[in-house]
């Protein structure tokens, strides 16, 4: 089967061709460095990590690029806030952002994270270009983007020009339409800025501020992919205004219909059937749940709903989620400790047949606009069988028994980023082991409370029940 793709520009399924070959261009909205990383962001990085690690299981050569915003309106009132400058307060949410992004195993699979302040001269030719061209125009200092003078201004979002009224405004007077918006904003007392000159009906003028949200990302992607690339991600909600307003920016700059090809956008995350926000004290970072989840938890229970819809995230929900990845780790470890022979045996070829089986429906799964809650259900079923075989057979040969194991590690490892853990070959995890020693050295020095804790860890987690004898602690799964 071909690969299909769910394209918001044309409001339908499309089978995937890429622009040139098999490469592929992908461009997804990075993070804007104020605050940590949550969950939600953590959905829509996890989203496209899987969709990238697809197209590139699929053959293509996909280069990766995911913008770092560390210029903008959030970053300055934090930075206010807490009396440290922006940029310093950007690179340290960054170096965190990074730390959590390798913790959940979507940074190793990103090319690039560029940075919005590296981009100014590539702004200021866009600017430029669409000053010439007639799309933008200047008042003070501020530069805006003439929407009414862009007929495909609604493509992407496909709403009613007289609907944008409604939405978010930029103020300001003089603007020719109220949804016109900012391509540069004049610099304020405190904030930082950048000088750069362009020339407006013939006259040279100096602009001393910095770059709306919108043209940081097709500045970074004229540089990086040229005026047109294959795919654009994001979450549901930055298809308007954030993304129109990118294909206005590059196709009234540059000329070249679709500036990107595909579109895709994931559903949002809410927390408890509300969004997150500070206020509403409801607001998870990715260190918070991985204090208490391992990251494949997480994969595993945003991987369980398909990219374009929302999540609802509850405990409930990571519990079962966390119960789900230790069964699956269950049946991978008795199929491990069955006995393996060099000749084929009994149930070999059944064993076989099911494994390319299960490889097919994977990927026929995922070829259907990443349908990954079906691909984990083709997964759950495969280690279900996994299981019963090594319940009702004696001993595996051990080619079949590769071919099971090749087909987790091309399927859930490489493309879901989960079951990466070998601990299950020593029937207990890494995390287990060291969890118990550290509940006896907690007795040791008689601090029960602290055990008492980490017996909760180890039956919550890891579903582990203790049991202390004369000759130690034995344990076993619940
Ligand atoms: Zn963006």
């Amino acid at each position: 089967m071909a690969l299909f793709l769910f394209n918001t520009l044309s409001g339908k399924k499309e089978a995937f061709k890429p622009l040139h070959d098999s490469s592929v261009k992908f461009f997804v909205c990075g993070q804007t460095v104020y605050d940590d990383a949550h969950i939600g962001h953590a959905k829509a990085y996890i989203d496209f990590d899987v969709i990238i690690r697809w197209l590139r299981n699929s053959g293509y050569s996909v280069k990766y690029v995911q913008n770092i915003t560390d210029v903008d309106d959030k970053i300055i009132i934090r930075a206010k806030e807490t009396g440290i400058q922006p940029m310093e307060l950007a690179r340290h949410y960054e170096k965190r952002f990074m730390e959590d992004m390798e913790a959940i195993g979507v940074k190793q699979g990103v090319d690039e994270y560029p940075r919005s302040h590296d981009f100014i001269e590539e702004i200021r030719q866009q600017i430029q270009l669409l000053l010439d061209k007639g799309y933008a125009y200047i008042i003070e200092g501020d530069v805006y983007f003439d929407v009414k003078k862009f007929k495909d201004y609604t493509k992407l979002s496909h709403m009613k020009i007289e609907e944008l009224e409604k939405h978010r405004i930029e103020p300001k007077e003089g603007k020719k339409n109220v949804y016109d918006f900012a391509l540069w904003k004049m610099a304020k007392e405190g904030e930082p800025s950048w000088k750069i000159s362009v020339k407006s009906n013939g006259k040279a003028v100096e602009l001393n501020g910095r770059p709306g949200w919108h043209i940081e990302d097709t500045a970074m992607t004229w540089k990086i992919f040229g005026e047109q690339y294959d795919i654009h991600g994001g979450a549901r909600e930055l298809v308007f205004p954030h993304h129109s307003n990118e294909i206005a920016q590059a196709e009234a700059a540059f000329g070249k219909k679709p500036f990107v090809k595909y579109w895709l956008h994931c559903g949002v995350l809410t927390v408890d059937g509300v969004k997150m926000s500070k206020s509403l004290k409801n607001f998870i970072t990715i260190r918070d749940v991985l204090k208490m989840y391992d990251a494949e938890v997480l994969r595993l229970l945003i991987l369980s709903t398909h990219y374009r819809k929302a999540v609802d995230y509850t405990e409930e929900l990571a519990k079962a989620a966390n119960k789900k990845l230790n069964a699956m780790y269950e049946a991978l470890s008795s199929f491990y400790s069955m006995k393996v022979s060099a000749t084929a045996q009994e149930g070999d070829r059944d064993l076989l047949l099911k494994s390319k089986q299960y490889i097919e429906e994977f990927a026929d799964s995922m070829d259907n606009d990443f349908n990954t809650p079906l691909a984990l259900s083709k997964l759950t079923a495969f280690l279900g069988y996994m299981r019963a075989f090594a319940e009702s057979n004696g001993s595996v040969g051990s080619k079949a028994r590769d071919a099971a194991f090749d087909a987790v590690d091309r399927t859930a490892n490489r493309v879901l980023g989960i079951l990466m853990k070998e601990e299950y070959k020593r029937g207990a995890s890494h995390d287990v082991e060291s969890l118990i020693a550290q509940r006896e050295a907690a007795r040791k020095t008689k601090d029960f409370k602290k055990a008492d804790e980490i017996r909760k860890t180890l039956k919550e987690r890891y579903n582990v029940i203790l049991e202390d004898t004369d000759t130690g602690v034995k344990w076993h799964r619940a």
